[in-house]
């Protein structure tokens, strides 16, 4: 991929397909597989979030940055090896703006993968390293936090003006995904 390429990626929203695509595995790590990942990086940082599957940048392949003790960690054709325990907990995601639900996950995971100089590395993660870990892999198989969440916990974080709390409005699955898939169309139809 080229440069100017890879500065237009932005983070896709729900309602775009890459999102449900099952990612295709990686294979060598090619130089524009690392140049995908740094944009990854980029892209995380600036949503401030701690994680972000290639997917969600409408590109299925089997890659993932995660944030692991402040630092970005590149996970390429990552597999679960071994989950353990459950927890309870609310996650979101940069692909569904504002939208928290509390969503059931083991409580340890153990993952292998690929690192940016192609060696396999094993990671192990629990509570939210652990969520984290899940919440990405599920990406990769096209598969939303959403498709677990605990309907009755979902809510929108509205955000007012500077210096206020943000607000909790409970909704349930099928309004907020409408609110998605127009949004959707909106930038489709532009
Ligand atoms: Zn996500």
């Amino acid at each position: 991929m080229k440069s100017e390429k890879l500065k237009e990626l932005r983070i896709v929203h729900y309602g775009h397909p890459a999102l449900r695509e099952p990612a295709e595995q990686v294979g060598r790590v090619s130089g524009e597989i690392k140049a995908l990942a740094a944009r990854m990086i980029e892209l995380m940082n600036e949503a401030r979030g701690l994680g972000l599957a290639a997917n969600q940048v409408g590109i299925p392949k089997r890659l993932a940055v995660v944030v692991i003790e402040d630092e970005p960690t590149v996970l390429i054709d990552p597999e679960m090896v071994k989950t353990e325990g459950s927890q309870k907990g609310e996650e979101g995601c940069l692909s569904l703006p504002r939208l928290y639900g509390e969503v059931e996950r083991p409580a340890r995971v153990k993952v292998r993968a690929t690192n940016l100089s192609g060696k396999r590395f094993t990671l192990e993660g629990e509570e939210l390293l652990a969520r984290a870990l899940c919440h990405e892999l599920d990406h990769l198989d096209g598969r939303l936090f959403v498709d677990l969440v605990d309907e009755s916990t979902l809510h929108w974080l509205v955000r007012t003006r500077n210096g206020e709390e943000p607000v909790i409005q409970p909704t349930t699955l099928e309004d907020a995904l409408k609110v998605f898939l127009l949004a959707e169309e909106g930038a489709r139809r532009r």
